[in-house]
């Protein structure tokens, strides 16, 4: 079931490396991620200075091959006069994407800012440019961790929406039910902009087992109890994760789903194996 897939609406997401040779392995990334003509690649930010600078060369580095590229920018632990200078410089070097985030400071370190929360940064951004950037948010199909409840979250995702946003780009999930759910309570309480899934390829258990308590992505028990029996066999982990992950993207494009944001943790290999096995 190979084939190749152009006109789907795909984005891939990196983080900006901190080695030589690490900017170079993303840039051999970038190009072959490139040949399955993406609608973005988007670049991530560390609050709390840690890869600021860095999320800025990056973007600048990838987008050199044509294709848009939108930083993401967090607002906490800054303030304004910083962020409207980051803004200025991102709008006179020509980027006209943005992925608007709260972010989080790294454990303690620094204080919160001025503007507290995602919806008062994409107000922020609107109010300094105007139409000018077409501004991402994040949605949490099983909740943000530090949400009281899902309402209250969700209440707190069509506030940051409807403060200007254009897309919704969701965190990872393995269980479609969690997507369809968040996409019609959403849609119920007004919001008309596409919510894209966040796609997650499996590669590594232990890294996985720990992005996914920490931002609150449910591995199902089938999945997690598969991968912990695999041990250290990764040929049997990625070949199982690939398998996993096509199907989910081939359900969610069925059902519907706008497109797929890959996060691609610099890797080309296991997000181009997906792509082959859509159709
Ligand atoms: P918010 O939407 O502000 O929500 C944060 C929490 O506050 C939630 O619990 C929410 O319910 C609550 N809340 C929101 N608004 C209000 C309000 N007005 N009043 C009271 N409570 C409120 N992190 C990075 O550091 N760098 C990145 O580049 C990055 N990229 C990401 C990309 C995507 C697509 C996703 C899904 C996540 C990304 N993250 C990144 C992680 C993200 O920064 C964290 O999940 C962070 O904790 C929340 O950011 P947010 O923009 O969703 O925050």
């Amino acid at each position: 079931m190979s084939s190749y897939v152009s006109s789907l609406d795909i984005s891939f997401e990196f983080f900006p490396p901190s080695t030589e040779a690490g900017h170079e392995k993303l840039m051999r990334t970038r190009d072959a991620l490139a040949e399955r003509d993406p609608r973005f690649f988007s670049v991530t930010y560390g609050a709390g200075g840690s890869t600021q600078a860095r999320t800025t060369q990056t973007v600048q580095a990838v987008r050199e091959c044509g294709i848009d590229t939108a930083p993401h920018l967090s607002c906490i632990g800054s303030d304004k006069s910083t962020l409207r200078q980051l803004l200025a410089d991102y709008r006179q070097t020509g980027i006209r994407k943005l992925v608007a985030l709260r972010g989080d400071l790294p454990s303690g370190m620094g204080v919160p800012g001025e503007l507290r929360y995602a919806n008062e940064l994409v107000e922020f951004i609107r109010e300094e440019t105007g139409d000018h950037f077409e501004i991402a948010v994040a949605g949490y199909p099983e909740s943000h961790p530090q949400a009281p409840s899902f309402e209250r979250d969700l209440e707190n995702f069509v506030r940051k929406v409807k403060a200007g946003a254009d897309v919704a780009i969701t965190q990872y999930f393995f269980n479609p039910e969690a997507y369809y759910h968040f996409v019609e309570r959403a849609t119920a309480m007004g919001v008309e902009v596409p919510i894209v899934p966040g796609i997650m390829p499996i590669t590594n258990y232990t890294k996985l087992a720990r992005f996914s308590d920490a931002c609150g992505a449910d591995i199902p028990r089938w999945i997690r109890k598969q991968l912990e029996a695999y041990g250290d066999d990764s040929e049997s982990i990625r070949a199982f994760g690939e398998e996993v992950i096509s199907r989910l993207c081939q359900r969610l494009l069925d059902d519907g789903a706008p497109g797929l944001h890959f996060y691609t943790l610099n890797q080309a290999d296991a997000t181009l194996k997906v792509l082959d096995n859509l159709s």
